[in-house]
């Protein structure tokens, strides 16, 4: 099925026979324990290869195997994914997967903010030291590799500043050396972004995002390249890591729709960003598909489009103008998380989480997930915020 195009394969992929028996959408299989018809049996299972047969309930379902095709399937050249209970948990997965005591990390210095709590936190207890890069660096990453250097994580774009990284250039200088890769590919998904095609070995996604679409469920993923997955399932056995049926169903039924919203979700924030950078209010918009975004020309060589989760810099303004522009909004929800149906805006303050970096902007940055709300509905209640701002920032 490999050769379909994208909107077709996530209508189509990981919904083999014997999993859906011709229900349209695989059902729930739940299960701890599984049933055999003698001793022999179950020591010959036991001793078999148990991918994606009925073994313990931790090794998955059909209804956990059918989404995890689904997500192998949209990225060419991939060997297999695992599932896992949340996005963050996933990314332990795979980090524990490919580092050991006196190992190097490099870290992109824009990663999510749990990404480099679990780098600060478990890895450095265990003896893994990381080092943070400009997200900028592209093949200049080669002049931080040393011999412990195992991996290279990078979030493109950064989900809080999105500079986009040259991926393909990092790729090439790991390749070189034997250093793994892995890339936190939620914003993009793989299909505004085919990571595995790319080199990348591992490609993760926070599924809780644009795959589940409707805020309703924990859910993460990694997709492993072919001869990377064996290390990255012996982990997540070892770790007892597993995701429910139930929630890997609603993953399942999300996916099925996830072209037609991420086109939408990202048409509407393309015409939103667009608007903000004519608003005499606004000093920046950090959207990679807006030429002045850092990494533009990049995004525009990898990327198939952009998705719906973008920031914008106020022009001056404090905490408290920033407040009153997003506390008035009608149709943004304040909270985080994204990629689901509903619009939500936040305050986000980067300067807090670099280290390799320093964030320098005109004033305080809103984050904004443009749901699938009218656009011009959403510009009229930016348009009141941002007056609000304005007339508060005096
Ligand atoms: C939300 C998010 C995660 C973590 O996903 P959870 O399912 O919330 O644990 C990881 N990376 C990025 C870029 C995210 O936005």
């Amino acid at each position: 099925m490999s050769d379909e195009r994208d909107a077709t394969k996530v209508v189509q992929a990981g919904r083999k026979p014997e999993w859906t028996q011709g229900i349209v959408n695989p059902p729930v299989w739940r299960a701890s324990t599984i049933l055999y018809d003698s001793v022999a049996e179950l020591r010959a299972r036991g001793a078999a290869d148990t991918h994606h047969k009925l073994f313990y309930g931790r090794r998955g379902t059909p209804t956990q195997w059918s989404l995890a095709d689904a997500l192998t399937e949209l990225e060419p050249g991939a060997e297999a994914t695992l599932l896992y209970p949340s996005g963050v948990a996933a990314i332990a997965a795979a980090l524990l997967a490919v580092l050991a005591p006196g190992d190097q990390l490099l870290l992109a210095d824009n990663a999510y903010d749990p990404t480099r709590n679990l780098a600060n936190g478990l890895l450095k207890r265990f003896g893994i030291e990381t080092v943070f890069y400009d997200p900028l660096i592209g093949a200049g990453i080669a002049g931080l590799c040393t011999e412990r250097t195992r991996a290279i994580f990078m979030e493109s774009p950064g989900s809080l500043t999105f500079e986009v990284q040259d991926i393909p250039a990092i790729v090439a200088v790991a390749k070189a050396r034997g250093i793994t890769t892995l890339l936190d590919n939620t914003w993009a998904t793989p299909l505004l972004l085919p990571a595995i095609p790319l080199g990348i070995d591992y490609s993760i996604l926070a599924c809780t995002k644009y795959v589940v679409g409707h805020s309703d469920v924990m859910l993460g993923s990694v997709t492993a390249a072919a001869g990377q997955y064996q290390r990255l399932r012996a982990t997540t056995y070892q770790l007892g890591q597993t995701a429910s049926p139930d929630d890997a169903w609603l993953g399942a039924r999300g996916l099925r729709t996830m072209a037609v919203r991420l086109d939408q979700h990202g048409r509407s924030a393309r015409k939103i960003a667009e608007w903000l950078t004519g608003r005499p209010e606004v000093a920046r918009v950090l959207h990679p598909a807006l030429p002045d975004c850092p990494g533009h020309e990049t995004f525009v060589r990898d990327f198939r489009g952009a998705s719906g989760l973008f920031s914008f810099v106020l022009n001056g303004g404090d905490e408290a103008a920033r407040a009153a522009l997003i506390d008035g909004l009608q149709h943004f929800g304040i909270g985080y998380s994204w990629g689901g149906y509903e619009s939500l805006a936040i305050p986000v303050d980067p300067q807090h989480h670099r280290t390799a970096t320093k964030w320098e902007a005109e004033g305080p940055l809103v984050r904004l997930q443009i749901g699938l709300e009218d656009a011009d509905d959403l510009i009229a209640d930016l348009e009141a915020g941002l007056a609000r701002f304005a007339k508060a920032r005096g």
